[in-house]
């Protein structure tokens, strides 16, 4: 069986324990590797060869460093396939689906490629007589990155361009359901010309996390994951005297109101909420039927649902593939149940389903579209994060109570409005307390020269991520002010507090 081993200073190393855990294929249901657990002394090792790449990688020059990110970019799109396959393989989505996340991973780097642009300072002639002042930007040192199972490629693409690019070393902790795009990205990374020890992995779970977090020599860390988690990175980084960015979990509504195209909409939530078996932060997981629109556009939804292929994330035809772990199917069908229960009518029922024609899937942790209706507030597959292919339908009489349901909500992720009016548009995008807003996109993901984060929950503290603020994020400002004094010429220094003249 095969070890996904760390990647410190510029190749793999097995790392310092002897502990594993396994990497599954969730199609299958079987244990395709093993990947290393790593601790203490695995991160030490990466800070300490980031801490000595620090050294010349900050020194180096922007066309160096934009040099790096434009070979990185085309092995990325050279290598698509390949990596798409691999995250399929590891998470279960489709091969598009991954290649899709990839593309918009690139994106990021194709931003970074711009550095020399976005990392202008200003300037300030004459701010008092033979006075000018400047700033500019520097990188923080060693920073870390730890992220979720859901986009092994895309999440930390959202973090480490910027970061190198900016002219920091970065220790990424990824997964360790589906470990395995990061060392193949670090392998690019070394294709593309990056110093060895800029760009380090340690595989790992919590105890790896612990030691990131406790680690002097790490100046800031960027979380994407779930919410109590990212509460407890945040608390502990920033006690830590680290910057933290922390990215959390989702609850994320489409509102679709009685003067939409229902055909549209529900096409588009849909694929929005069963896409990647809803195992995405942006996914929609809730549908606010508005006033009279509700009976067709369930009727609809359910005609959708019906019409999924499921199967295993690499054969052709397939829309959704299986859940992540055969724990997260447990917890997904629990979740229908639960809404049986509590009085939700389960429309469409995905539970124990058996995918025809693979009988190589018949352990693989699948189940099927789930579509809920007449879910309340109060129940439990409204108020939870399932994170699975389950739409939840509630029913309002008007738009303005869809937004306060969006706004009494924890979660300020993503959300979404389907409607032909503008005024309604304009007022839901005003008055909606959501960090990303689509009108007739049902998973609006900012491009990455935009920055990707939410309000409330899912984002603890105050730095969404990629794009200027993750320019931000990664660098420090200084602001210099400057005299150059003719030669001889006499000026007094008054000891009173400096004011320009
Ligand atoms: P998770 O919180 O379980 O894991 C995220 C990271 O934290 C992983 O690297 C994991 O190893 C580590 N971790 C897990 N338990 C830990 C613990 N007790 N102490 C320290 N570290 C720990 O999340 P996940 O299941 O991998 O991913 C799904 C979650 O991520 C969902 O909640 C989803 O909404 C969220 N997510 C959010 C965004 C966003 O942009 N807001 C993007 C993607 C995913």
């Amino acid at each position: 069986m095969k070890t996904i081993e760390h990647w410190i200073n510029g190749g793999p190393v097995p790392g310092s324990e002897q502990r594993t855990a396994p990497v599954f294929n969730p199609a299958t249901g079987q244990e395709r590797a093993r990947v290393a657990l790593g601790g203490s002394a695995d991160v030490d090792a990466a800070v300490t060869a980031a801490t000595a790449a620090f050294e010349t990688w900050s020194e180096s020059s922007l066309t160096q460093r934009s040099q790096v990110m434009f070979a990185f970019r085309q092995l990325l799109l050279e290598h698509e396939e390949e990596l798409g396959r691999l995250i399929s393989a590891e998470h279960g989505k489709t091969v598009d689906d991954a290649r899709g996340e990839i593309a918009r991973g690139r994106e990021v780097v194709e931003f970074a490629c711009g550095l020399g642009d976005v990392l202008k300072g200003s300037f300030s002639d004459q701010v008092s007589r033979g006075v000018d002042v400047h700033n500019f930007r520097q990188p923080l040192g060693v920073v870390a990155g730890i992220t979720p199972f859901n986009f092994p490629a895309m999440v930390p693409l959202w973090m480490h361009p910027i970061a190198i690019a900016t002219g920091n070393t970065f220790l990424l902790k990824p997964s360790e359901r589906d470990p395995s795009a990061a060392n193949f990205v670090a392998e690019l990374y070394r294709r593309a010309g990056l110093p060895d020890g800029v760009f380090n992995v340690v595989h790992g779970g919590k105890d790896a996390v612990d030691a990131i977090l406790a680690h002097d020599g790490i100046e800031a860390v960027s979380f994407v994951g779930s919410t109590p988690i990212a509460k407890y990175v945040h608390e502990t980084g920033i006690s830590a005297g680290k910057r933290v960015q922390a990215l959390g979990g989702a609850k994320n509504h489409a509102v679709v109101l009685p003067d939409a195209d229902l055909e549209f909409a529900a096409n588009h939530i849909t694929a929005g909420a069963y896409g990647s078996a809803g195992e995405r932060c942006m996914a929609v997981s809730v549908a606010v039927a508005v006033g009279e629109v509700a009976d067709g556009l369930v009727e609809v939804l359910e005609r959708k649902a019906r019409e999924v292929e499921v199967g295993p994330g690499d054969a052709p035809g397939t829309d959704m593939g299986p859940l992540v772990t055969k724990a997260a199917q447990e917890r997904v069908e629990h979740a229908v149940g639960t809404a049986a229960t509590q009085g939700a009518t389960v429309v469409v029922d995905g539970r124990g389903l058996k995918v025809d024609g693979h009988p190589e899937c018949a352990e693989g942790f699948f189940t099927g579209p789930s579509l809920l209706d007449h879910v309340t507030a109060e129940m439990d597959a409204y108020k939870e994060e399932l994170f699975g292919p389950v739409l939840a339908v509630l029913r309002v009489d008007t738009l303005d109570e869809a937004i306060a349901l969006i706004n009494a909500n924890p979660y300020g992720n993503g959300t979404a409005l389907f409607t032909g009016s503008g005024e309604a548009a304009r007022r839901f995008q005003r008055n909606v307390r959501v960090g990303m807003i689509g009108v007739n996109v049902p998973v609006p993901v900012p491009m990455s020269y935009y920055s990707f984060g939410g309000w409330k929950d899912s984002l603890i503290g105050d730095s969404p991520i990629h794009g200027p603020e993750g320019i931000r994020f990664y660098t420090r400002p200084k602001v210099v002010t400057t005299r150059w004094p003719q030669p001889r010429q006499q000026v007094t220094a008054g000891f009173s507090f400096p004011t320009s003249s």
